[in-house]
């Protein structure tokens, strides 16, 4: 789950990590009272969206009057914000962050991850900060520090004395990168994070270290015990079909292709969707129903994938180890006949009650077209997608 710039700056700053002082704005005249309230003779304003790469893209401006900041948010309120991160639907901006501008002497890269190879938290750094990561990577990889992280003693002072000193700082800047680094760590650390950026961490003109971007993400699956992380969550920065399908606890993923698929684990909906571009078609979606799938949750999944406009075909294919292949095909048979489908189904079981399953789809009346293995299932829904699209 991913949170807003404003927010990771509140988590962070409360480990103890320098961020310039700021406010939200949920219209253009707050956000012209916000720069009057914080004071000072420029300010930055920013359009809060899921996403990084708004500087470039427009969502980011330094302004020199409350005017200008109230105008500015005028124009970013409402609007979708495309940048190099999003879809081509962009980002909706309904909160803009203002905060007091910074004298810029230098741009530092600072990120969190996890190391999967190491099994830890590898500290990434750059003293060639401000541009994406990626782009830093590819332009500039020899500036970029690694560090992993012991989780049995944490992030060491004296590690992180070494780090500070590998990007160049100097004096007092020292401590206080430190300060920062172990900030991070523990934030990361405690709050189940799977990602925290700082982009760019600067050197101002005093020559102090300020956060003036920040990024976390969190660990779905550890929400349940940080109530306070959770309810972060905007779900206008989420795609609608997907946070639908989540709810459902369904785990539902969008693609821009036209054959739906219902499919039971990921791993086989990751093969599933191999095969059908294999057989030369396009998936409209990932989606895994999950163990154990009554009939009703299968009527459910039929809903989600239908909801997108441009499924032609359904692939249904399920290898049944905890589901029950029986109550799978009623699921099917049930949502053709709830739904009023006209469209093509096509449908592969596999595993538990494979034969009752059958019989249910065989004897339905319906015209569902069934399948034997997985490659057959894939070219028949191809082949019933093309019909259609011809
Ligand atoms: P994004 O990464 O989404 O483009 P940032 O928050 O990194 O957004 O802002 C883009 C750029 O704007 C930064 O690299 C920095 O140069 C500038 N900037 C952001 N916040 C401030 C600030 N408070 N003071 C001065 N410059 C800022
Ligand atoms: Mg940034």
């Amino acid at each position: 789950m991913d949170i807003h710039e404003y927010q990771a700056k509140e988590i962070l700053s409360r480990f103890g990590v320098p961020v310039p002082r700021g406010g939200l704005a949920y219209s253009p005249e707050q956000a012209g009272y916000r720069a009057r309230e914080l004071g000072g003779s420029a300010w930055v304003v920013k359009a809060q969206i899921h996403s990084g790469g708004r500087g470039a893209a427009g969502g980011v401006k330094l302004c020199r009057t409350d005017e200008e900041v109230r105008d500015f948010a005028a124009t970013l309120f409402g609007r979708q914000l495309v940048t190099k991160q999003t879809d081509a639907n962009g980002k909706g901006v309904y909160r803009i962050w203002v905060e007091g501008a910074s004298d810029i002497a230098q741009e530092l890269y600072l990120g969190f991850v996890l190391d999967r190879k190491s099994e830890r938290i590898m500290i990434v750094a750059s003293a060639h900060g401000g541009m994406e990561i990626e782009d830093l990577a590819v332009s500039d990889p020899a500036s970029l520090r690694r560090m992993v992280v012991d989780p049995a003693v944490g992030l060491a002072e004296y590690q992180a004395r070494e780090l500070a000193f590998a990007l160049g700082l100097r004096g007092g800047q020292i401590a206080q990168m430190v300060t920062i680094l172990r900030a991070c760590y523990r934030a990361y650390r405690d709050l189940d994070a799977t990602m925290v950026e700082i982009n760019p961490l600067v050197i101002t003109g005093k020559g102090d270290l300020v956060a003036l971007d920040a990024k976390m993400s969190f660990d779905t699956n550890a929400l349940f015990r940080r109530p306070e992380i959770a309810e972060l969550r905007d779900r206008s920065q989420e795609d609608p079909r997907e946070s639908a399908a989540g709810d459902h606890g369904l785990s539902y993923v969008g693609l821009d292709g036209d054959i739906g698929c219902i499919i039971n684990g990921a791993g086989l909906a990751m093969a599933s969707m191999d095969m059908i571009k294999l057989a030369g078609g396009e998936p409209a979606n990932f989606l895994d129903i999950g163990g154990g799938a009554s009939p009703e949750r299968v009527v459910r999944a039929f809903r989600t994938v239908l909801a997108d406009r441009n499924v032609l075909v359904i692939l249904v294919n399920i290898f049944a180890g905890i589901n029950r292949c029986d109550w799978v095909a009623e699921g099917v048979v049930q949502a053709y006949r709830e739904l009023g489908l006209t469209l093509p189904v096509v449908v592969r079981l596999a595993g538990t009650n494979v034969e009752e399953g059958r019989r249910i789809v065989d004897t339905s009346g319906l015209p569902l077209i069934s399948a034997d293995t997985l490659a057959d299932a894939a070219a028949k829904a191809v082949a019933a997608r093309n019909r259609i699209a011809a």
